[in-house]
């Protein structure tokens, strides 16, 4: 069976009271739909323990939005990834456009975010991904194999293993315009030869996911394409009626 994960990036969105009712519809409504694959929540830090909370006894991990390059000490308003582990964390998101863009993180930041969270034995979760300007002047594989490429020539091999990429075009973050699946494969398959070749990992293991603009009303033709592992979903996963949906139609097509 393909590997394939769901991981909902909430953002700067979210309460108590809508994680409350978000879990509560879930559970009622689930049962074997979240057994099959592996589905991530990553809310806001300050709310990563209450999702915790929520969690238990459902096949459910949390994920961080984002984690400090430093491991403790005078550094105001970040959180560590041995803080992120100490209260149970288990994946990491890293390099999403709105990090690179609103927060001028760069490929060496996100590197360094990488090993740092592989060290600790978290999952990071790298995007990677062109913006439209790279798209139309034909720039979209170099712009990902230099996002690649800062990891894979800082480390030996393997160094893919007990990692998720997702592949998010920033066009298509929050737009509406999801990227065509056809195109998406490609980018998949592309980014796939690249580890391979690199990492020597076995091209069967390398976790792809798609994140653009996904909804329960597009996914279909997403999951036709054999190299997609998984999405990273913003918006449409705020919703637990859309999120379960989402979950619903993949555990019935993959
Ligand atoms: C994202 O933020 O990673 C994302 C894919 O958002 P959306 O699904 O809203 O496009």
């Amino acid at each position: 069976m393909r590997n394939f994960v769901i991981v909902a990036n909430w953002k700067l969105n979210g309460s108590i009271n809508m994680i409350s009712r978000f879990f509560e519809y879930l559970k009622f409504h689930s049962s074997i739909y979240l057994e099959k694959k592996t589905i991530i929540i990553a809310p806001p830090t300050i709310y990563l323990k209450e999702v915790n909370k929520n969690i238990s006894n459902m096949n459910i991990f949390i994920g961080a939005q984002n984690v400090d390059i430093n491991l403790k000490g005078s550094f105001t308003g970040e959180t560590s990834v041995l803080m992120l582990q100490d209260i149970g964390v288990k994946y990491v998101i890293i390099g999403h456009s709105e990090r690179r863009f609103l927060h001028n993180e760069n490929n060496d930041t996100i590197a360094k975010k990488f090993f740092l969270i592989k060290k600790e034995n978290l999952i990071p979760i790298l995007c990677v991904g062109e913006t439209e300007k790279d798209k139309k002047y034909g720039c979209t594989k170099q712009v990902i194999q230099e996002q690649l490429n800062c990891i894979l020539k800082k480390s030996k091999k393997l160094v893919f293993k007990n990692a998720i990429i997702a592949y998010e075009p920033v066009w298509a973050i929050g737009t509406g315009l999801s990227a065509d699946p056809e195109y998406v494969q490609l980018i998949h398959k592309f980014i796939k030869n690249h580890i391979e070749k690199h990492d020597f990992m076995n091209i069967n293991d390398i976790i792809v996911q798609y994140g653009g603009s996904v909804n329960c009303s597009n996914i279909k033709k997403f999951l036709e394409q054999p190299d997609i592992n998984g999405f990273l979903i913003g918006n449409a996963s705020l919703s637990p009626q859309e999120f379960l949906k989402i979950i619903k139609i993949t555990h019935d097509i993959i």
